[in-house]
């Protein structure tokens, strides 16, 4: 049985949904990197007060270098001691740790954090660069994209049924853009793992992916 499981993508591609079930299934830990980028933007966000457009690095690495984030076995998500879980979901927020996960200081920071998590035990991590950057040596490495309409129509319908104002146009662009920002900054880029399987998830229900990287994890 893999115990280290990778699991990457762009925005939308479904990673946490099926992490978490997988995660579930075989009584693994499920670590969820994006919250912890999530929750530095916040925090930005909150003791700065000013719009993503006025964060500087200066600003990010100042606010990150005093910041305690964790992660509980429910995957709720606890910034200097208070829950995150729901605030960190916001689409302000997504554009923020897009912005945050540009920074080496924050990159290297929460990367150690999350070897550290990895070493407690059996997990499946989702994020941008865990097969690349994170945990290059993961016993299965899993890389999952959709069409970008298809990703924008999920995140659509999740909205929507948190009860968050959602516009499908709207949403599309801010994928598209996060796509480009994630996929083309400097310091660890969303990319595949040469090693990694690709599983295009445009026509696949959540059960079948599941399924295929449950047959993965135990091939
Ligand atoms: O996965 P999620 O959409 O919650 O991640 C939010 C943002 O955090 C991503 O758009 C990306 O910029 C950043 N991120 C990252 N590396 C990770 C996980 C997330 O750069 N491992």
């Amino acid at each position: 049985m893999k115990k280290i499981i990778a699991v990457d993508g762009p925005a939308g591609a479904g990673k946490s949904t099926v992490s978490k079930i997988v995660a579930a299934r075989l009584g693994y830990t499920y670590i969820d990197t994006g919250a912890m980028y999530r929750a530095v933007a916040l925090k930005c966000n909150e003791e700065l007060g000013i719009r993503n457009e006025e964060l500087t690095e200066e600003l990010i690495v100042k606010v990150a270098s005093d910041i305690d984030i964790r992660l509980d076995e429910a995957a709720r998500v606890f910034l200097d001691g208070r829950e995150v879980t729901k605030e960190i979901r916001t689409p302000e927020v997504s554009r923020g740790a897009s912005d945050v996960a540009k920074v080496g200081f924050v990159r290297k920071k929460l990367t150690e954090l999350q070897r550290a998590m990895a070493a407690q035990g059996s997990v499946i991590m989702d994020g941008r660069d865990i097969g690349t950057q994170v945990l290059p040596n993961a016993d299965l490495k899993i890389f999952l994209t959709a069409s970008v309409e298809e990703r924008a129509r999920r995140r659509f319908e999740e909205l929507k049924s948190k009860g968050f104002a959602a516009d499908f146009a709207q949403i599309q662009k801010e994928i598209s853009l996060r796509d480009k920002q994630d996929s083309e900054r400097e310091i660890a880029p969303l990319a595949k793992a040469e090693d990694a399987v690709l599983l295009d998830t445009t026509h696949l229900t959540i059960e079948q992916v599941v399924e295929e990287i449950l047959r993965l994890a135990q091939a």
